[in-house]
């Protein structure tokens, strides 16, 4: 029962506004109509049961009075006639008499009734109402006393059929009366629905379209429409809401492509960074793998980035790396991975590789890219590159040994005098232990204090006499034996292990020049090598005039050695810095010239004091004529640029006189003496000092 309501109730639920609104007024209505018909029925029965009794109480008193006579004179026929006139009255079905001792007198019956057994007889001066009739007893009085009963029976039928004319006739009031409820209902149950359906639709219009800017359109005087106005109120506050909360997550879309571009991309490039590029080598060699494919890692490091930087600043630094970027990127396909690992390290992801000639021809591609000037604000600079391959599944199946590898064929590229590339073969594995061995092993070597210097005269080729001596670096290993620098001063120099020992190696040489100096040997000059490495670094400058001050040698009697190829990429702070030693008085003289690029005109930009012709054009002196032009042009050229010029590797007479002669101002080689110790060195000055010459030449 309980679940049929509720059911029932659910229906009603279900219903639209209209519908309810409609039913309940139609319940309403029905139920006051029902109840104003139902009490109009009541009191309508109750009037005419009162009418009824009224008159058939009139019509009991009325014979009542008749019959008196008739009992007393016992005329049982007069009492028959009386009665019967009571048939005047339709209503009435039966009437008795009954006389002082209760015995029936006379009876009547309406003519439909004849032969119907007479109610029962009440007594006394009373009514009663039952289903069918109305039953009235009054006494019959003669003189003041009793002297029978009349009971007169009235039949409701008519009474009935009164009321139920009545009920029809309340029924057919009502229905109209319904109908009409029920359209007016209709229609002003629009003025209710109409707002609620504007905001309904309005609510739906925005939930389908996101459009917060969207109202209600409702008259705001009414009750729902001060709802409609709350509801659009709500609605500029959820707009306003939605606009700011619209302004954040953009904010923090932003702000979340920025994250995700500083965690994948390089900020100086755009190139991808390290992070993105080891988990694209990832997927590349799990792809690789799935589906017997082939991919390649080329490892590029710029050969000359770091002088760039140092000397034309870090903008310039950030523009080259941007070019480089541009070339790598232009030089493989969209598919490929370019990305910058740090530094000037960049690595290029190929897959699905045909074959090995493929990542060679890209490889050389990167390089002729990266070979053409590059013009920064006025500076013509050159980098170069060099490139280490390793492929999966030839070489490894794992992201750190396939770039381990790659980085390996790298080194043996650089080592390779760089600019080039080199493909990585499992005879690398070794050279790359080794190098990383020695790496630890010259770590080492610096803590223990195994290197030591070995000094080589120049000699003066007109005179013949030591003007100064060039410091070379040796590792005195303990098993070993000597190890020349060509050994370990690349990988010191990669390392930049270079840095302390080329600290080791100034401090050194000019506590010897100063100690020489103090024993009288005071014409002797120092010749010291620098590496590109040192050049570059922060505070050079200030570091070398700090260990000649603090070794108290006199610096106009050092001369630091560079390579052409320091000069090559020089800006307007490099040069600067040789102007400040330049300005301390230390000499700087051009190692091995010749063997770089760089002309004599170009040489003029630097204050360069010495020369040093490399021994390659010295070896096949005095035979070689091209040589000959070369060493002579270079020397006259040298004198007019008011340089002076050494010559290196000389190892026969026949070389020293030619370039005497050709006005060489000086000398070095195995024909005056290899590289010997201080003490030796000593020697020799005072040797030469007290007339005899220790020198192998003399
Ligand atoms: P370099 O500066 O050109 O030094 C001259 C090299 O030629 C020395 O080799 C020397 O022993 C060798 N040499 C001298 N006379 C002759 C000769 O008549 N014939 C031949 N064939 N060779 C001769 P070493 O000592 O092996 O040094 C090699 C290079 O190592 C040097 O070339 C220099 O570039 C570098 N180096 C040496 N010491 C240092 C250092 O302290 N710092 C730096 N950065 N580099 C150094
Ligand atoms: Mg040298
Ligand atoms: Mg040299």
């Amino acid at each position: 029962m309980k679940l049929r309501a509720r059911l029932r109730f659910r229906w009603l639920n279900r219903q639209a506004v209209g519908t309810k609104l409609k039913l309940a007024n139609l319940f309403t209505s029905g139920v006051v109509i029902l109840l104003g018909g139902g009490l109009l029925l009541v009191l309508q029965t109750w009037f005419s049961g009162a009418a009824l009794l009224e008159q058939t109480r009139n019509e009991a008193a009325v014979a009542g009075e008749n019959l008196s006579a008739a009992i007393i004179f016992n005329d049982q026929a007069s009492a028959r006639d009386i009665l019967a006139s009571l048939k005047a009255d339709a209503d009435v079905s039966h009437a008795t008499v009954l006389d002082a001792g209760q015995a029936v007198f006379a009876t009547y019956a309406r003519a439909d009734l004849a032969g119907s057994t007479a109610p029962a007889v009440l007594g006394g001066d009373d009514y009663r109402f039952s289903l069918r009739r109305l039953s009235v007893s009054r006494p019959i009085v003669y003189q003041g006393k009793q002297v029978g009963t009349i009971q007169v029976d009235a039949d409701l039928a008519s009474t009935y059929r009164r009321t139920g004319w009545y009920v029809l006739a309340i029924a057919l009031v009502m229905l109209p009366c319904l109908l009409i409820a029920h359209a007016v209902l209709t229609r002003l149950q629009r003025f209710v629905t109409a707002p609620l359906h504007a905001l309904a639709r309005t609510s739906e219009a925005i939930s389908a379209q996101g459009d917060f800017s969207l109202r209600a359109n409702v008259d705001p005087s009414a009750d729902l429409g001060l709802l409609a106005r709350a509801f659009n109120a709500m609605l500029d506050r959820i707009e306003k809401r939605e606009l700011a909360l619209e302004c954040e997550i953009e904010e923090r879309k932003r702000v979340e492509a920025k994250l995700d571009r500083l965690a994948h991309f390089d900020s100086v490039t755009g190139l991808h960074n390290r992070h993105f590029f080891h988990d694209r080598l990832a997927a590349a060699v799990a792809h690789a793998q799935g589906f017997e494919q082939r991919a390649v890692v080329l490892f590029l490091d710029l050969d000359n980035f770091k002088a760039v930087n140092d000397t034309l600043g870090h903008d310039t630094g950030d523009e080259l790396l941007r070019v480089v970027a541009r070339r790598l990127t232009e030089s493989v396909r969209s598919s490929d991975t370019v990305a910058r690992l740090g530094g000037d390290e960049f690595a290029i992801i190929l897959e699905n590789v045909a074959d090995g000639a493929v990542a060679d021809r890209v490889a050389r591609t990167c390089i002729d890219a990266l070979a053409q000037v590059v013009r920064i604000d006025g500076n013509d600079i050159y980098v170069s590159a060099s490139v280490g391959i390793s492929s999966c599944p030839t070489d490894a199946v794992d992201v750190p040994t396939l770039l381990k590898f790659a980085d390996t064929a790298m080194y043996e590229a650089k080592g390779a005098g760089k600019n080039t590339y080199r493909v990585f073969h499992s005879g690398m594995q070794g050279e790359a232990r080794k190098r990383f061995a020695m790496n630890g092993k010259l770590r080492r070597a610096l803590e223990q204090e195994q290197f030591v210097l070995e000094y080589q005269p120049q000699v003066d080729l007109a005179s013949g006499r030591i003007i100064g001596v060039e410091a070379l670096v040796r590792w005195a290993h303990p098993e070993l034996g000597m190890i020349g620098p060509q050994e370990f001063i690349p990988v010191a120099e990669e390392t930049g292990l270079i840095i302390p020992i080329g600290h080791w190696v100034l401090e050194t040489a000019c506590r010897q020049l100063k100690a020489w100096h103090d024993e009288g040997r005071t014409g002797l000059r120092m010749a010291v090598n620098l590496s590109a490495r040192q050049l570059t670094e922060e505070g050079f400058v200030d570091t070398v005039l700090e260990i000649v001050r603090g070794s108290g040698a006199d610096p106009r009697m050092l001369e630091l050695e560079l390579t052409e190829s320091m000069l090559m990429d020089a800006g307007e702070a490099f040069i600067a810095r040789l102007e400040a030693l330049r300005g301390a008085g230390i000499m700087l003289a051009i190692d091995d010239f010749g063997t770089g690029y760089s002309s004599m005109s170009y040489l003029k930009r630097f204050p360069i004091n010495t020369i040093k012709i490399d021994r390659s054009f010295v070896h096949d002196l005095p035979a070689n004529e091209q040589d000959k032009a070369i060493t002579r042009a270079i020397i006259s050229m040298a004198h007019s640029l008011r340089m002076q010029v050494v010559a290196e590797g000389i190892e026969t007479s026949g070389q020293a006189s030619l370039l005497a002669a050709h006005d060489c101002d000086s000398g070095q080689g195995y024909l005056y003496s290899r590289p010997v110790d201080a003490d030796r060195i000593g020697m020799l000055v005072d040797a030469e000092k007290s007339g005899a010459s220790g020198l192998a030449a003399a």
